[in-house]
């Protein structure tokens, strides 16, 4: 199992190691030459998804990325990644991949509460860490069959779409694996 990991700005070392040290392959998606590479997966990590959604086009990789999940490629993102993928920002005029149905909020929690840790349950998975920092939450979902995987104090901070999968939060900062690990079962069933 081999995941991109898109390099371009933020979080993508952490979830790098996460993936080592669950035993799958990883390579750093920092230019187009790199999406020519063979790859199962792809993450999309937390960061500013301004900057990312800018580089991504400047790098002429926003496209082909989005041509390609599109065509059921699965990704995972997280925080500026569930942006980058939102098919609305309600605060924001931008749409970047804009493959997943939802309306997100950008830096949502406000000021006060710009970070913070909690748990929540997450559908199939049970009670997982969730550590938000400047985080968007789901205000609506764009497509019925959107699913809600999980909710904090009634807002919607995971969701799966077909091969799309957005969590508002980091993952790959808490030392429980099971996100990551539904996404490779994923990625692992898309290659069977
Ligand atoms: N606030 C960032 C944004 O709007 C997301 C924060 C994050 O990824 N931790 O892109």
């Amino acid at each position: 199992m081999k995941i991109g990991v898109l390099s371009v700005q933020g979080a993508f070392a952490e979830h790098i190691d996460k993936l080592k040290g669950m035993g799958a392959d990883c390579i750093e998606l920092r230019q187009r030459a790199d999406l020519e590479q063979s790859f199962d997966g792809l993450i999309l990590p937390g960061g500013e998804s301004t900057v990312q959604g800018k580089l991504l086009q400047e790098l002429h990789m926003l496209t082909p990325l989005r041509d390609r999940i599109r065509q059921g490629f699965p990704v995972l993102g997280t925080c500026a990644g569930l942006i980058l993928l939102a098919q609305k920002i309600s605060n924001d005029d931008a749409v970047w991949f804009g493959t997943l149905p939802v309306c997100v909020r950008r830096n949502a929690y406000g000021r006060q509460l710009g970070s913070f840790h909690t748990e929540a349950e997450v559908t199939g998975i049970g009670k997982v860490p969730m550590t938000f920092i400047r985080a968007p939450y789901v205000e609506s979902l764009i497509a019925d069959d959107s699913e809600i995987l999980a909710r904090v104090d009634g807002r919607i901070v995971a969701v799966k779409y077909g091969n799309q999968i957005g969590v508002a939060f980091h993952p790959e900062l808490d030392e429980d694996q099971r996100i990551h690990e539904m996404f490779l079962q994923m990625c692992k069933s898309k290659v069977l």
